[in-house]
């Protein structure tokens, strides 16, 4: 049989089914046998009751009587007496009246549960059931559990991937042979039986171990294989003038940090090369990212080249663009900017004084990838907060130039170790890990709304010495089904009571982006004291006046974004407060606990990776592309292992199209995890 055909095919698979299973993703056999089990039943050890003693255990019984009655609100009790040859016992399940409906047939059952002293008596409590008859084999084993699929019973899943069992012991192997030999790996097909239909809990770990194995092996081939096809590309070259940086060097209000200029160092040598620079600068927020850009563009404007700065936001650009025009209009370098904001006849006029050079440094949204946005010549493209764009939406702006030009993609999100090496292994880094000399570290405490006159108190004395203040709240309007707090109510209630006295400002992101932008402005001016705003201030908004920041419910936040709402104060020589509160008066979590304890970004991020998993922090949208099953971007050690062996198996000039299967995954890999 072909692995290639459709799951239609099957026996047992009718037309019903395999809509389920088409929904689900699953279109061939080859993708069903690669469906893997969420979490396996082990009935490979079954007990006699006369044998039975307590602790986990599992037996194989009818169930003789079953009853079920309410104990009090919310609970409801299920008792059953189950028997076998040797004896009788008696199961208790705690709210699964459904156990009625499934045990009474009278059949036999696997039985797999905690024996335990409960209510004054041994029991098997909460035990799991399953019909011996839908063993696919009847014998007594680990019993696979796979994740439901619409309403495709595990047991249907069971018996299928049994009629596929002597296909799947035919599968070929589908990595490298030495590699397979070296790393001691259980063949795919062994991996696939192991995994399906597992003897002994050890098939299961070794199964895994080599499945995820090659998930890793795919993911880093590709990134290894991007590094060197990045290598072969031809850009421009641009002459770094020393006199020019130095110059833009003394015109700043400050001194640079010995990171930035490590890393202002980094680009300016990239931009002498052949090889267009394809370059990762992280810098937890507040580390002066953006200054670093505005210098690489000095020099490109210089050499004549244009420079485009993409931002996710509008607020952003905009930002962006004042910033970027005070550093280097002195300089008689022009910045435009671009958003969906400017239309009509200006639009128009940007877009020729784009196209015939007139201005050298373009900063925008989206608007940016338009195809009506051409360059005269583009030697340089910044991406900000890079991690909030896809792979197209980067590719589209870096196809506006005649060669590759030179990329930055700048992040405050910190990449943990293991994804900096897998996912973004072809990238070259540099890393602002030094904040500027007059950062005082931001205080953070966590509240409880009992105290909430007590925390305006301390907000009231900063704007007292003419600071200002952010509000955040999750929702933009109140809504009936929750509790959080919106900022129309907050804005509201401060407005007009707790803080009458001063003006306060309201920012979400259904307002028109003028409005934003003219309630943005008023902000940085120092005329709104404190502004109420929802996320959208999350990224890279820089007012350093303000050194408050109340983050209600603060606990619907995760760690990553309540760091970044944090960056938006301690951004000058100023003490700087960020208040947690949190919705009730429970224990705050771990994850707040972390955010008060911690002000490192790259300690935070790993916390993070640990608690949530990379999705999170890689970007959702394209973790859920990585289609890794088993295989952890949390495992250090499995990565570094299959890294190795990535790195020897290109090294060893391998060909890559002897291996279809991985050959097909690391192309799509290549595609996703490239940065241009
Ligand atoms: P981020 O890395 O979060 O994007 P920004 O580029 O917005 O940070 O910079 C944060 C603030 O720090 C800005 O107001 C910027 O002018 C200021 N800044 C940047 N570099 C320095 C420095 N070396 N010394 C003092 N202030 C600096
Ligand atoms: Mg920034």
């Amino acid at each position: 049989m072909n692995l290639n055909v459709p799951l239609q095919q099957i026996k047992g698979i009718g037309e019903k089914t395999a809509a389920e299973f088409e929904a689900a993703g699953l279109h061939t056999v080859n993708d069903l046998i690669h469906f893997l089990p969420r979490a396996y039943e082990d009935f490979s050890h079954v007990t006699t009751i006369a044998d039975i003693h307590p602790g986990k255990m599992t037996i194989k019984a009818r169930c003789e009587k079953i009853t079920t009655r309410p104990v009090r609100r919310g609970l409801r009790i299920t008792t059953a007496t189950l028997a076998d040859e040797t004896g009788k016992l008696q199961a208790v399940w705690f709210n699964q009246p459904y156990r009625e409906t499934q045990l009474k047939s009278g059949e036999e059952f696997y039985f797999s549960g905690v024996f335990e002293f409960n209510f004054n008596k041994y029991q098997l409590t909460n035990p799991s059931a399953e019909k011996v008859s839908d063993m696919p084999v009847h014998t007594d084993r680990i019993l696979p559990i796979y994740r439901s699929i619409h309403g495709l019973k595990t047991t249907l899943v069971r018996k299928i991937m049994n009629e596929l069992r002597p296909l799947m012991s035919m599968v070929p192997e589908t990595l490298p042979i030495s590699i397979v030999k070296s790393e001691n790996l259980v063949s795919h097909s062994d991996a696939l039986l192991g995994i399906h239909f597992p003897e002994a809990i050890d098939d299961i770990s070794k199964a895994k171990e080599r499945i995820g194995f090659e998930e890793l092996f795919a993911l880093l081939l590709a990134s290894q294989l991007n590094r060197i096809e990045n290598q072969k590309l031809r850009g421009w070259r641009i002459h770094f003038d020393r006199t020019i940086v130095k110059a833009f060097v003394l015109k700043l209000p400050f001194e640079l940090t010995g990171a930035q200029r490590r890393a202002a160092w980094d680009i300016l040598q990239d931009f002498e090369k052949k090889v267009p620079m394809n370059r990762l600068l992280q810098g937890d927020v507040g580390s002066g990212k953006t200054v670093v850009a505005g210098l690489a563009a000095r020099q490109a404007a210089h050499e004549g080249f244009q420079t485009a700065v993409m931002a996710p936001t509008e607020i952003l650009a905009t930002q962006h663009a004042q910033t970027l025009s005070t550093l280097l209009s002195p300089f008689g370098v022009t910045v435009g900017l671009l958003t969906g904001s400017v239309k009509g006849k200006a639009r128009q006029t940007l877009y020729d004084a784009i196209k015939k050079g007139d201005v050298d440094v373009v900063v925008g949204t989206h608007a940016l990838i338009q195809s009506s946005v051409n360059f005269h010549r583009l030697g340089f493209v910044v991406i900000d907060e890079q991690h909030r764009f896809g792979v197209n939406q980067r590719h589209a702006l870096l196809l506006k130039s005649a060669h590759m030009p030179h990329l930055l993609a700048m992040t405050a999100t910190p990449i943990p170790r293991s994804l900096a090496l897998t996912v973004y292994g072809e990238l070259d880094v540099s890393v602002l890990n030094e904040l500027p000399k007059n950062r005082t570290p931001v205080a953070t405490k966590i509240w409880s709304p009992n105290s909430r006159m007590q925390l305006y108190g301390l907000i009231e004395s900063q704007l007292i010495k003419g600071r200002q203040a952010y509000v955040i709240c999750s929702l933009i309007d109140n809504n009936p089904d929750n509790e959080l707090k919106s900022v129309q109510a907050e804005f509201k209630r401060l407005d007009q009571k707790e803080f009458k006295h001063r003006t306060i400002g309201l920012l979400h992101g259904k307002m028109t982006a003028t409005e934003k932008n003219e309630i943005m402005k008023r902000f940085t001016a120092g005329k709104i004291d404190i502004l109420v705003s929802t996320t959208v201030v999350e990224v890279g908004v820089d007012v350093p006046n303000a050194t408050v920041i109340l983050i209600e419910d603060a606990d619907h936040f995760g760690l990553a974004q309540l760091h970044q709402l944090r960056g938006r104060v301690g951004r000058s020589a100023h003490q700087s407060y960020c208040y947690l509160m949190v919705s009730s008066s429970k224990t705050p979590s771990r994850r707040l606990k972390e955010v008060e304890k911690s002000n490192d970004g790259f300690y935070l991020a790993e916390v993070d990776l640990r608690l949530r998993g990379p999705g999170e922090i890689y970007g959702r949208a394209q973790h859920g592309e990585l289609n890794l099953q088993v295989a952890s971007l949390a495992d250090t050690k499995l990565i570094a292992r299959t890294q190795k062996a990535a790195k020897a198996f290109v090294e060893s000039g391998a060909d890559l199209l002897h291996y279809h299967q991985l050959h097909r995954d690391v192309t799509q890999y290549q595609r996703l995890t490239t940065l241009n």
